[in-house]
Order: structure tokens, then C-alpha cells, then sequence
């Protein structure tokens, strides 16, 4: 059995074709959509998903999100002394997903199918690749969040012959695709996007003014205060969702240790103030629409339906924006959330040559130039640095394209090729993905000639290799390692250092997730209401530790969640009383 996963900048999802459906597969507290967060609480045991995310709160410290950002990049993060890289963060997400998937289908999944941004690179793809390994997944295919989406649709919607174009705004990424559907085939045209624009910038923003209005500065406060900044922004978070159905939200700002008192500032945004404060963000999706659309030789007019993806698209300002672009309503007929996870689950069912989607076509594209490096002589001059594109931007992959390059000089044995991607002219403007040395090239005058062929497979993972054209000798390697990239030993050394991660047995993460959530509302509680969500807690954990029996435990389990629901539907009303009276 192969998992599709929707690995998200915020939010990951699984799920798995079962009959003639893809079915999504419920964590271990019965939810689709797991947080791509990972944190290491007090007893230095690893914390992933809902409960790091409640642990973030209190402990930014001591947790890592967002991570998807730094794919294929050599940031790292230290948590408690152990340093982590994204690859390595991911994969545990992955192995999560995994486990849930295991225990939900009651069967051991080996095999994969990953999503990423289309607008993902060569080396951000093979780190998602090389996580997948080291959450014990063979990865089968890469494919992109967007043709993922529409293949779900395809799934549903196919029959009629039409022009989609899939708006997928994530927490991290945005990608824009033009795909045409016909008779079970879905066909990508173009793909287009930017890599820093999503959800998160939006709630940043949102933070980085609720701030300011108290004389802070974010990147300062960062540094200074993170448990202020960690409450601030999970309470924007909370009110940006909140504006995307309702016209004003309040935000309460703690003090420098992240506590809320009775005389805490309570600011209050409104709807148009917020789409105000975000404009400037909002502003950037134009551009990679009309390249998409250009690319793919059509006009606004052409498209027939715009399809909503990624839990972004919620904010009113992005579905009003995406009307007044097309002239039409973009819908979300499939859950923005989930929609990516399906259609991977479906790609999953094409490789296993699953019934039910044997007569389903899918075609994609590369969504960037590829291309080496050469110098060009002018006039006497011999200028460095100019970008030969070899596999334009677009084209239908796999894709497999040759150039030649030459020699410079006379009696020149040796080339040295540098593979990039990008649409400057000058290499300077673009991304390096990797180089490599052609050595043995016959000794002669210059323009002795070397064929360069670049490949980029389904996976949207590119090799390169060049032939000698006297000698025919080709040099094989691909893309030399990058140095942020790990080989195969690297990769088991990786594993092995995170096999000594204590992590809680599956079945504890109910318990862990309450108590966690427990501890982040008690912080937030009056002083006055505190004793007795202590003493349900105490209460709690005691009835753990003693191992009683399943009865006892419901019943601290209920109380100490219909509490915490108290509250914090108590908190919600008063925030929209706050609102009505204003409007
Ligand atoms: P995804 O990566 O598709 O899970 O998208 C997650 C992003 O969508 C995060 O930045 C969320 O804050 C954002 N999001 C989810 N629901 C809403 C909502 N109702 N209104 C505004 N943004 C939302």
C-alpha cells in the first residue's frame, strides 16, 4: 500500500486509496491534520504535532515549526542542545504520519508519494526525498501540491473539457497552475509561484503591527521576548481565521513572559483594518498568475474555473482578490485542507496501478528554467557568467534536452560545469544547484565540443551528464552533492542519531495532548479560576501514574475538557460580543 502525504509548511496530511476513493487517515486524536511542528518537552521527550503545537505556546524554545521553509537549505535549529536540520524535522512529521496510517490501516506501510510546492527546487525536493528515507518511506513519487489538488478533482470532475487553474495558498508557499481536464486526463500547462509567500506572513504581519502599536519591534522583541511574540503570534493566528468569518477580532498582548493579567492591552482589529495591513502581501500574487497564464498561452477569459487550495484562501481579502483577476468565483468544492493529501493518495493508486484509476492520465511540467553556466567572448574579451537555458521553463516532464558547449582556450582538458535554475540571464541572478568537473577533454585548439545533457525525471529531480563529443566519454555523475544535502552513509548516520529521541508510545497522545493544552490554559487563566484546573490536573496525572483503569481516567479526561472547552468558547463569545458592539 502507498501513502500520499501532504507534507505542509503548517499542516500535514495522509491518506490512502480505498476502493474508488482516497480516504483520509485520522491522527491518534482522530484528526486529518496533524501540525508540522516538533518540540522536546521538559523530560526530554520529542513532542510532534498537536501536542508541540500547544507546547510552542509556553516553550517556543524548545520547538521548531515552519521548518518546511528551510528544506534543502543548511539552516538547523537547536532544541535542547541537539541540533536539527529540516530534513531531519520532516521526517519526523513523516514518521508520524506513518505510524497513524500503520495503526489506522493495521498494516505496515513502507512506500510514499510526497508533495511539495511546484515551485519547490532541485535540492528542496531531494531533501524531501531523503526525509522520507529517514522516516523508514521508500518515497515513490515527488509530485507538486497543485497538480495534486487537481488530480483529486479529475478524480471527481473530469468529464468535461475545461481550463482550471488551481490557486493553492499554503501556510509557507504559493503556486499557481494551469491545467486543462479532459476525459480523465489532467494535463498541467504551467506552473507558477512564489517560495516566501503564505499564511504565515500574513499572521507575522498581523503580529508585527499588534506589536508595534505597544512600541515593539518584531525581530527585536523576537530575540528580547519570545514568549511574548510565541502568544502573540498564536493569538493572531487565531484572529486572522476568526476575520476570515467574522468582521473584528480581539488580540490580548501578554507581558515579557508571554502571561496574560487582568490589565493586559486588548487590541482590537477589524476586518478592513487587517486586509489594510496585508495588501502589500496580497499584492504579490499577480504576477506569478500572469506568468502562469502566459506560459500556458491563454488569457483571463480562457479559464473556466479557478480552484481554491491551501487553508490560506480562506481570508475573504484572497477570494475577493482571485475573483476581480479572473472575473469569475473561485470555489473550493473539496476541502482546501485536504484536497493536496487526496490527490497524492490517487497518484499513489496510478503507481499501484490501482482499478479504479487505471484509465486516469496525469501530465506535469518543469516550472523553471534549467541550464548551465558559459562564458561568451566579446571581442577580445571573454566575459563570465552568462545562463544557457537548456530546459525551459514549462516544458512537460519527464524531459530530457542536450546542448553544446565548447572549450574556451587551446589545449584545455578540463571544463567545469555549474547546473542552475532560474530565468535571469546572468548566472549571478540565479540558483546554483549543484557543479561538477568534465575532465579529459583531448588537447587541442579551442571549441573542442562537449555535450551536456540535463534530465529532469517525474520526480522533478534533475541529473546532468556530459559527453566528450571527440571521445565520447561520458562523465557520469549528476549534480555534484550540495553542502547542505546528505549521501546514503549521512543519511543512516542521521537516523541512527535520532533513534536515541526518547518519544511517548502512540497510545499516550491523548493524554499528552490534554495535559499540554491544560498547561497552556492555565497560564492563561485568571488567578481566581486556576485552583481547580490544578487540581483536575494534579488529579490526572496521578490517576496515570498509579495506571488506573479506563474509567477513572475518562473521567478526569472529560472534566479537564469540558473545562478547558469553557473557557475557551468563553474567551471566543466574549471576543465576538467585543465585535458586535463595535459594529
Ligand atoms: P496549509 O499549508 O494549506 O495547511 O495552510 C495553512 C495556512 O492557512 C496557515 O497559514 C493558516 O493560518 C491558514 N488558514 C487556515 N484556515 C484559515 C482561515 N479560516 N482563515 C485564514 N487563514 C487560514
Amino acid at each position: 500500500m502507498i501513502l500520499g502525504i501532504d507534507l505542509g509548511t503548517t499542516n500535514s496530511v495522509a491518506a490512502v486509496m480505498r476502493g474508488s476513493h482516497p480516504e483520509l487517515i485520522p491522527n491518534a486524536l482522530g484528526e486529518t491534520l496533524t501540525p508540522s511542528v516538533v518540540g522536546m518537552d521538559l523530560q526530554g521527550d520529542l513532542l510532534v504535532g498537536r501536542s508541540a503545537c500547544e507546547f510552542q505556546v509556553l516553550h517556543p524554545e524548545r520547538c521548531a515549526s515552519a521548518f518546511k521553509r528551510y528544506m534543502g537549505t543548511d539552516w538547523t535549529t537547536n532544541l535542547v542542545g541537539q541540533r536539527f536540520t529540516p530534513e531531519q524535522l520532516s521526517s519526523l512529521i513523516l514518521k508520524s504520519l506513518k505510524e497513524d496510517a500503520e495503526a489506522y490501516l493495521r498494516t505496515p506501510i513502507h512506500r510514499a508519494v510526497i508533495t511539495v510546492p511546484a515551485y519547490f527546487n532541485d535540492l528542496q525536493r531531494k531533501a524531501t526525498i531523503r526525509a522520507g528515507k529517514m522516516a523508514g518511506l521508500t518515497v515513490e513519487r515527488i509530485i507538486n501540491e497543485p497538480t495534486a489538488a487537481a488530480i483529486a478533482y479529475g478524480l471527481h470532475e473530469s468529464q468535461s473539457e475545461k481550463i482550471v487553474v488551481v490557486f493553492d495558498l499554503g501556510g509557507g508557499t504559493f503556486d499557481v497552475s494551469v491545467v486543462e481536464m479532459f476525459e480523465g486526463a489532467v494535463e498541467v500547462r504551467a506552473s507558477s509561484g512564489e517560495l516566501w509567500l503564505g499564511g504565515e506572513d500574513f499572521t507575522k504581519t498581523l503580529a508585527a503591527r499588534v506589536l508595534e502599536s505597544q512600541g515593539l519591534m518584531f525581530e527585536r522583541a523576537e530575540l528580547e521576548t519570545p514568549a511574548l511574540v510565541s502568544r502573540v503570534l498564536q493569538q493572531c493566528e487565531k484572529a486572522k481565521k476568526l476575520l476570515s468569518r467574522q468582521d473584528a477580532a480581539t488580540v490580548i498582548v501578554p507581558d515579557r513572559q508571554g502571561e496574560v493579567h487582568e490589565g493586559s492591552a486588548r487590541i482590537e482589529i477589524t476586518r478592513e483594518q487587517f486586509r489594510k495591513w496585508t495588501e502589500h502581501i496580497l499584492a504579490r500574487i499577480e504576477l506569478p498568475i500572469r506568468r502562469g497564464l502566459g506560459d500556458a498561452g491563454l488569457k483571463r477569459s480562457d479559464v473556466h474555473e479557478v480552484i481554491l487550495v491551501g487553508g490560506a484562501t480562506r481570508m475573504p481579502a484572497v477570494i475577493d482578490a482571485v475573483t476581480q483577476i479572473f472575473r469569475l468565483s473561485p470555489h473550493s468544492r473539496l476541502n482546501p485542507d485536504e484536497v493536496v493529501a487526496l490527490g497524492a493518495a490517487v497518484q499513489a493508486g496510478l503507481i499501484a496501478q490501482h482499478q479504479s484509476v487505471n484509465d486516469m492520465v496525469v501530465t506535469d511540467v518543469c516550472p523553471f528554467t534549467l541550464g548551465v553556466e558559459v562564458s561568451r567572448r566579446v571581442g577580445m574579451e571573454v566575459r563570465n557568467g552568462y545562463f544557457l537555458p537548456v530546459i525551459n521553463r514549462n516544458t512537460t516532464i519527464p524531459v530530457s534536452r542536450v546542448d553544446r558547449v565548447s572549450t574556451m582556450y587551446a589545449n584545455q582538458t578540463e571544463i567545469k560545469i555549474k547546473v542552475y535554475q532560474g530565468e535571469s540571464r546572468r548566472t549571478k541572478d540565479n540558483l546554483l544547484l549543484g557543479e561538477f568537473a568534465v575532465k579529459g577533454i583531448p588537447r587541442g585548439p579551442a571549441g573542442q565540443e562537449v555535450d551536456l545533457r540535463l534530465t529532469y525525471d517525474l520526480n522533478g529531480v534533475l541529473e546532468v551528464e556530459a559527453t566528450v563529443v571527440n571521445t565520447q566519454k561520458k562523465t557520469g555523475l549528476v549534480i555534484a552533492k550540495h553542502a547542505q544535502g546528505l549521501n546514503e552513509d549521512e543519511i543512516a548516520q542521521a537516523i541512527q542519531a535520532m533513534q536515541h529521541l526518547k518519544t511517548h508510545p502512540r497510545e499516550e497522545t491523548v493524554n499528552r495532548f490534554l495535559l499540554k493544552r491544560a498547561e497552556r490554559v492555565y497560564r492563561e487563566l485568571p488567578l481566581m479560576e486556576r485552583e481547580r484546573l490544578a487540581d483536575l490536573m494534579d488529579g490526572f496525572e496521578a490517576a496515570l501514574e498509579m495506571r488506573e483503569d479506563e474509567d477513572v481516567l475518562n473521567r478526569f479526561r472529560l472534566e479537564i475538557e469540558v473545562f478547558l472547552n469553557q473557557y475557551e468558547e468563553g474567551f471566543q463569545n466574549d471576543v465576538e460580543d467585543s465585535a458586535d458592539d463595535e459594529w
